[in-house]
């Protein structure tokens, strides 16, 4: 049996149609280089997002924007803290860029405890909201608390915005030292091309263009994030959030009424705390469902995260999970 994939947050319902035309026709053209730095994304980001290009980088994925974030913003030898648990790659990303990682803890609810960020001395402060894999999102407040107080570089990923919470892009004009970081992997259905982008201050923006390296998007991956931000890209995008913020709903509701505990998500997966979380994603696994699985969270302790996908699919793992929890 193929397994239903339910582990990775990315976009249950596929490709946008425009992105997928797109590709096909980019094919043809793609014995050439394409763009030195994604130039015409970079544009249309901008347009976008109501910025000058030169706010604007771009990489394979966001993945490659946070690692070559963290190589400009810090020195070997300086520390990268993170509110943990959170996003899993950064501890290596940050390791990898001879940095010391530091986790500190949320505030009460996975709230930002600016205290605990900037006690730690940090060059830079990695912020994930909505988290992941919590869900959770951090208040405008409290991080334009933290950006008046911290004198290192912040940077906020934004992976799951589309699901929920509210954007702090536009604090990259109040902030010099905020990075937002944010992905096509998502909401907009590209993981597979690797596009990830950061919005910033022209200084720091220019200062991770000259590290990042040319080339980093390819031919049919720049034009087609380029298409997904047209009129019909962004309304099938808008359209599968929507889809997205209803599978959710109902996936928190059959979990409460099974009586199963959960962190309340605003992005595309729902963690849920389970006394064992290898035993728990091996009965799915056997039973057709593949989830991730968390072991000892801080916290939290073991938990699996269940992607967002349509109602009737959400319905059918809530039913799986409490037969697997019984
Ligand atoms: N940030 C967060 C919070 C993520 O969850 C992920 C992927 N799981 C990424 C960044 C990286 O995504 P990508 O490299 O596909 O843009």
């Amino acid at each position: 049996m193929t397994a239903v994939d339910l582990s990775a947050n990315t976009n249950f319902w596929g490709c946008p149609p425009v992105a997928c035309s797109t590709v096909i026709r980019s094919v043809a053209d793609s014995s050439a280089y394409p763009t030195r730095a994604a130039d015409d994304l970079r544009l249309a980001l901008a347009g976008e997002l109501g910025v000058t290009a030169d706010m604007v980088t771009t990489g394979c994925g966001s993945d490659d924007v946070l690692a070559t974030s963290f190589r400009v913003l810090a020195q070997p030898g300086e520390t990268l803290v993170a509110p943990i648990p959170t996003f899993a790659m950064v501890e290596p990303f940050a390791i990898s860029a001879g940095l010391r990682f530091a986790g500190c803890a949320f505030g009460a609810g996975f709230s930002l405890d600016v205290d605990a960020v900037t006690a730690a001395g940090a060059a830079v402060a990695y912020l994930c909201s909505p988290n992941n894999p919590t869900g959770t999102t951090f208040e405008e407040t409290d991080i334009r608390r933290l950006l008046q107080r911290f004198d290192g570089y912040t940077v906020l990923d934004e992976a799951y915005i589309h699901f929920g919470g509210r954007t702090s892009i536009d604090l990259v004009r109040d902030y010099q030292r905020l990075l937002v970081v944010r992905t096509f992997s998502k909401a907009f259905g590209l993981a597979g091309l690797r596009v990830g982008y950061a919005v910033g201050a022209p200084a720091v923006i220019a200062r991770i263009q000259a590290a990042r390296g040319p080339y980093k998007v390819g031919v049919a991956a720049e034009r087609a994030a380029v298409a997904v931000l047209g009129d019909e890209g962004r309304r099938w995008v808008d359209d599968h959030v929507l889809e997205a913020r209803a599978g959710r709903r109902l996936l928190q509701d059959e979990l409460s009424n099974r009586g199963i505990a959960f962190v309340p998500s605003q992005a595309n997966f729902v963690l849920v705390p389970v006394p064992n979380a290898a035993s728990t994603v091996a009965v799915l696994r056997d039973r057709g469902w593949t989830v991730r699985a968390f072991q000892d969270l801080p916290g939290l302790g073991d938990a699996v995260r269940i992607t967002v996908g349509p109602e009737p699919v959400m319905a059918a793992i809530a039913e799986a999970l409490e037969e697997a929890l019984a």
